[in-house]
């Protein structure tokens, strides 16, 4: 039986298309408590309503965010074409359009696809072409209903994409797309095994390798030939089993944290809500501001610490400190 209270909570969701799980807690207990029904395990909670749910070929599905491998939950249709939400929510040359960014995402290396390439093929869309500025537009609308993301100028699907999609692009990908050797769910942004073809998330492989002495393929054991991708970048400090050989940014940020605490350093940036380090205390007394650290530095930082730009603004400040004379 679905009480007021699971009534507001699907209500929410369905509004927001996709939550980060610790949002869809928040949602929960604010319903729970408006309603005053005992709250229980939020996956418990849910449960109940996808059994409403279900006969209506629609379900709340959890996943993880392949930037950062967080808990998510979206209300995802489960009618057989797959594409029903954004078949009602778009133009048909617009969800061309969209289909033809998905074939770029899923034939590329890296799981991108470049805004350039995206409307090269605005003029290709049928039965209307699209102007560059409407596919421009498109591109824009789709971010903000979080159907894609976009970063650099770059487009890959979101977690809302993958959850909805995932049935669909298995059968109408079915040589492009992979599936995750550890979590089963498809991948995008993944590394390929050169040997046996396995593929892997960035987030799953960075917490596998993290338990292993050398990189090798989980499954057919040869060397690991890409990039071993960096900790995942959320949490305090500390949680971060660091890699060999990617420890240098965190060690350095580890003294910075040090000295934030004996309120002899203050870092600031834009949004603190995400910053994956510990730094922020309230009312630390601040001797230099530092630098400006927003939670998208602070995550790329993380994940690749040598190709970071950020790292060479934290080198010249590492060098003005050291000739000021104090030591870093
Ligand atoms: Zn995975
Ligand atoms: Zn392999």
């Amino acid at each position: 039986m679905l009480t007021e209270a699971h009534r507001q909570l699907l209500q929410a969701l369905m509004g927001l298309g996709v939550v980060e799980a610790e949002r869809a807690r928040k949602l929960q207990r604010l319903a729970c408590e408006a309603h005053r029904v005992p709250q229980e395990q939020l996956d418990t909670f849910i449960g109940t309503i996808n059994m409403q749910l279900r006969p209506l070929s629609m379900e709340i599905r959890k996943g993880l965010a392949e930037e950062d491998g967080r808990p998510h939950y979206a209300v995802v249709n489960l009618a057989e074409n797959g594409i029903t939400q954004l078949a009602s929510d778009y133009a048909e040359n617009e969800l061309e359009l969209f289909k033809k960014t998905m074939d770029l995402i899923l034939s590329s290396e890296n799981g991108f696809a470049s805004s350039t390439a995206i409307l090269n093929l605005a003029d290709q869309v049928k039965p209307k072409k699209m102007k560059k500025v409407e596919a421009e537009q498109l591109l824009q609308s789709l971010v903000q209903s979080k159907w894609l993301q976009e970063k650099e100028g770059e487009y890959t699907l979101s977690i809302r994409s993958i959850l909805e999609l995932e049935q669909y692009i298995f059968r109408h990908y079915p040589d492009m797309a992979h599936k995750c050797h550890f979590c089963h769910s498809l991948c995008i942004q993944s590394q390929i095994c050169e040997d046996c073809g396995t593929a892997v998330h960035l987030h799953c492989l960075a917490r596998y390798f993290r338990t292993q002495a050398e990189p090798r393929c989980p499954h057919c054991k040869q060397f690991w030939p890409h990039r071993v991708p960096g900790p995942v970048a959320h949490g305090p400090l500390q949680n971060h089993r660091l890699l060999r050989g990617q420890v240098v940014v965190p060690e350095v940020l580890q003294r910075w944290a040090e000295k934030v605490r004996n309120g002899r350093l203050a870092l600031h940036g834009g949004d603190h809500r995400e910053v994956p380090l510990d730094l922020l205390q309230q009312g630390a007394k601040t001797r230099r501001v530092l630098l400006s650290l927003g939670s998208e530095a602070c995550k790329a930082l993380l994940r690749d610490p040598f190709h970071c730009p950020w790292m060479t603004a934290i080198q010249s400040q590492k060098e003005d400190l050291e000739r000021e004379g104090e030591p870093f």
